[in-house]
């Protein structure tokens, strides 16, 4: 059998290392757009504190899964998807096309960060953090401005979990932080009140400067010296303005296809699409209870269910595991349990 893996996040690399172990006899190729290898993504908003970040976030290089017998297709993007007569086009970024045959495709194609359409026109503008490729862009940038003797400053863009974690790595790298958020306590979807006041007194004795009920509006200015508007003001002079305001499943491809997809990729108890032989999971994949399980957790959990449901070794529906999230803001730690 031939199965196909787009994506080589931890839910694309946990089936096909899972899968592989299972069934060593099938041929398993794992596509995917990135380079450096599979990586942690939690440890992105960790990337600034850390010198060893670009080394100690790579989980797994892409030849040593080729050598262990997985195929990666890497620096590739899978660009259409024939559900009737089971093949895939990749495309390189050379303009290279090539058709890959499969038996099972398993879609893990993640997520990319949601940016809000008032802000899509200032695209010149913004940055964000959602891939290695980003936070190594971020890092230039920084190292770019100390080089020049300049202490950088930044906007970060939404009091979510992603945007407190960021907020409050880059002073304890040695930057300025203004964090604007639109409502009234940071963390309200993941926190009780009570532990959303007390990440906000942390990050303000980190000298993070807090704005709450704070929409941001748009923003203007060049490179160097952008602004930040709100409603009640406009603040100057930063050197970067980080968008934080959630994630976007990545849709497009199966949508196109003509696979039935909702906010993500709609999938039934057996993490099956609608078309046959196609599977979702991770960040893109919305389960038949209308959720989306965006954590390292129930991704895998969901991961290592598939391989053995495909090697014939699991026979009743996924069932999403317990499991706890845990924002990474340096110092902060919640004394309720997070609301899900
Ligand atoms: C900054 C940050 C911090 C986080 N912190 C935490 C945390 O502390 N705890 C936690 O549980 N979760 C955390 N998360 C969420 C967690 O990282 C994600 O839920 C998880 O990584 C999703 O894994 P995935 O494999 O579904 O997708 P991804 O990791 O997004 O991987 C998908 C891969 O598929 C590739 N791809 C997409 N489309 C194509 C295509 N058409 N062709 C080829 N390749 C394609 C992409 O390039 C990408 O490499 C964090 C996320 C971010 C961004």
């Amino acid at each position: 059998m031939d199965v196909l893996v787009v994506g080589s996040g931890i839910a694309g690399v946990s089936f096909a290392e899972e899968f592989h172990k299972l069934v060593p006899a099938d041929s398993i190729t794992v596509v995917t757009t990135e380079t450096a290898g599979y990586y942690s993504r939690p440890l992105l908003s960790h990337g600034f504190t850390r010198d060893d970040i670009e080394t100690r976030i790579i989980m797994r290089r892409f030849p040593d899964m080729e050598q262990s017998g997985i195929r990666v297709e890497s620096g590739v993007e899978v660009t259409a998807l024939d559900p009737v007569k089971h093949r895939v086009t990749l495309s390189s970024g050379s303009g290279k096309t090539k058709s890959l045959r499969y038996d099972k495709l398993v879609l893990a194609p993640g997520s990319a960060a949601l940016v809000p359409a008032p802000f899509l026109n200032g695209e010149e503008s913004y940055r964000v953090l959602n891939s290695l490729a980003d936070l190594l862009e971020l890092r230039r940038l920084r190292a770019e401005l100390q080089h020049a003797g300049v202490q950088p400053r930044w906007a970060v863009i939404g009091g979510g979990l992603i945007g407190c974690e960021v907020a409050s790595d880059l002073p304890r790298a040695g930057d300025r932080v203004i964090l604007f958020h639109a409502l009234p306590r940071l963390m309200e979807r993941q926190l009780v009140e009570e532990d959303s006041a007390t990440l906000l007194s942390v990050l303000r004795t980190d000298q993070i400067d807090v704005r709450l009920e704070a929409k941001v509006l748009g923003f203007a200015g060049a490179p160097g010296n952008l602004a930040v508007l709100t409603a009640d003001t406009t603040e100057t002079g930063f050197h970067g303005i980080l968008v934080a305001c959630g994630f976007k499943p990545r849709i497009e491809l199966p949508k196109a296809a003509g696979i039935a997809t909702g906010r993500g990729i709609l999938v039934n108890p057996f993490l099956t699409t609608s078309a046959d032989d196609v599977y979702a999971i991770g960040d893109a994949a919305e389960c038949s209870d209308g959720r989306l399980y965006a954590y390292v957790t129930p991704i895998r959990h969901q991961a290592l269910w598939l391989a053995r449901h495909l090697a014939g070794l699991a026979d009743s529906p996924w069932q999403p595991p317990a499991f706890k999230p845990k924002a990474k803001v340096h110092g902060f730690i919640a004394t309720h349990p997070y609301l899900l």
